[in-house]
């Protein structure tokens, strides 16, 4: 009996809190911003507060907010202030720094600091100049993921994915790119099919797409789950749609559920 609740509480649980890109529509799938919570003991991390999530944040209960960058979709939420610190590069504080967060914290690039028990590493991500982006190698309970909801480019690709248990990314285009250039900078959002490109460089066999497009959100969900699916049979990377509410279990030892919401 003590083994078991021993177990569970070792797990390390991912819920999709929200999957939906910066677009007007929403749908019962993909109802809220992209955001993740991470939950291993008592630490409930979560990942990006975007508008969406404005007046929410008492039901998620976090006890640390972590933010990709200070786009609308991913920051907003934290207009009226936060529970729990809040951990953020410097450009993304500069951005947001009329929101009322007591508890500030500073994350520092490509090196790794302890979050209530889970290791991040911001990894620079071409997406934006004017709210630079980072993504966030995640280790926690000897399990690897990468969290990128918004990537025009990640540079060195096979070695920011490398050793991952899963990668999740941006959905919000399929095959057509989105990626425009700036002052000779990528800006925007690259395509699944680049994704799961990188995946297949650095070895890593499964995928989830977050952060979902106009097409995705509007479309019959098994269409495109089916015709990613396909894509990611190609890379040799299994793939999916993440809807608001699923949830990825990484259970003690080497196994892991995938448990859909709606
Ligand atoms: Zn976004
Ligand atoms: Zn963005």
């Amino acid at each position: 009996m003590e083994k078991k609740a021993d177990a569970r509480s070792r797990a390390l649980t991912l819920t999709f809190l929200g999957t939906r890109g910066e677009i007007d529509v929403h749908s019962r799938r993909h109802r809220r911003h992209s955001s993740l919570l991470i939950q291993c003991d008592t630490a409930r991390i979560m990942v990006d507060c975007g508008a969406d999530w404005l007046g929410r944040l008492g039901r998620v209960a976090p006890t640390a907010v972590v933010l990709t960058h200070a786009h609308s979709d991913h920051a907003a939420g934290l207009a009226a202030g936060a529970p729990c610190p809040v951990y953020a590069t410097g450009e993304t504080w500069a951005l947001i720094h009329r929101f009322p967060v007591r508890d500030r914290r500073q994350m520092p690039l490509k090196k790794s600091i302890m979050i209530d028990g889970a290791t991040f590493t911001a990894i620079p991500v071409e997406h934006s100049i004017r709210a630079p982006a980072v993504g966030y190698r995640v280790s926690a309970q000897d399990r690897r993921f990468f969290y990128l909801p918004d990537v025009a480019a990640l540079p060195n690709a096979s070695d920011a994915l490398g050793g991952i248990d899963v990668y999740i990314g941006d959905g919000a285009t399929i095959r057509r790119t989105m990626v425009r250039k700036r002052d000779g900078r990528l800006i925007g959002h690259t395509s699944v099919v680049a994704q799961l490109g990188w995946c297949k460089q650095a070895a890593v066999h499964w995928a989830v797409f977050t952060h979902c497009g106009s097409p995705i959100v509007r479309g019959n969900a098994r269409k495109m789950h089916a015709a990613l699916w396909r894509l990611g049979r190609e890379h040799g990377v299994e793939a999916c749609f993440a809807s608001d509410g699923d949830r990825l279990t990484f259970l003690d030892g080497h196994g892991s559920r995938w448990t859909k919401h709606a």
